[in-house]
């Protein structure tokens, strides 16, 4: 099977890292800066990072549409910053999404005295269950839409969800070494391109 090519938005934050564990999960990692580098990918990874910080280089390299179809017709994974991204609302303050999943997010919701911390938590949905999760000035989601589904909870608060072939964590999967997280993603992109070839050969 062909190794995937998937991007890694890397304007800010931690994409060193995701390139890394996207390797190491099979993948080949491509980073992405432009609009026209986003047609060379079959996925796409929004790091973490400062997601107020990563709106504005986004607004100012005109992205936030592009980044909308893109994902309107190929996976998404956003992790922490990413993820407040993906969101379809935003709190704390409230602030612009890509709206690409129906989750609502509140930023830094832990606060600054559990700001960072390695857990464990319980993933029943992925192979071997407990999951290694680090977070850093982490988000809750606060609500999921009946679309998006629930893979992993920490203190009874989602923190890995799925909605279609998009993907959102509020925690760090590429600073573990278990690769689960990005192999689950992987796995949503052949599921994607085996879909799409048979959408074509249906027609
Ligand atoms: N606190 C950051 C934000 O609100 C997210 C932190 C992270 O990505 N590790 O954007």
């Amino acid at each position: 099977m062909a190794r995937k090519r998937v991007g890694v938005l890397a304007l800010q934050g931690d994409f060193e890292a995701h390139a890394r564990a996207l390797e190491r999960a099979g993948a080949e990692a491509v980073e992405v800066r432009t609009a026209g580098e986003l047609d060379d990918v079959d996925g796409l990874v929004i790091p973490g990072g400062e997601s107020s910080t990563m709106l504005k280089l986004l607004d100012q390299e005109e992205l936030m549409e592009p980044l909308r179809e893109f994902g309107r017709h190929k996976p998404i994974f956003g992790t922490c910053a990413g993820a407040i991204l993906l969101a379809r609302e935003v709190t704390n303050p409230p602030q612009a999404s890509l709206g690409l999943m129906d989750i609502e997010v509140e930023r830094n919701a832990y606060g600054r005295q559990l700001a960072s911390r390695i857990a464990r938590i319980d993933a029943p949905e992925l192979d071997g269950g407990e999951l290694e999760a680090v977070f850093i000035r982490a988000p809750i989601i606060r609500r999921v839409g009946s679309a998006a589904h629930v893979l992993a909870a920490y203190r009874g608060d989602p923190v890995l969800v799925e909605q279609g072939h998009h993907m959102a964590a509020t925690f760090h999967p590429e600073l573990s070494a278990d690769s689960r997280v990005h192999r689950r993603f992987l796995a949503k992109m052949e599921k994607d391109a085996v879909d799409a070839g048979s959408v074509c050969l249906h027609r």
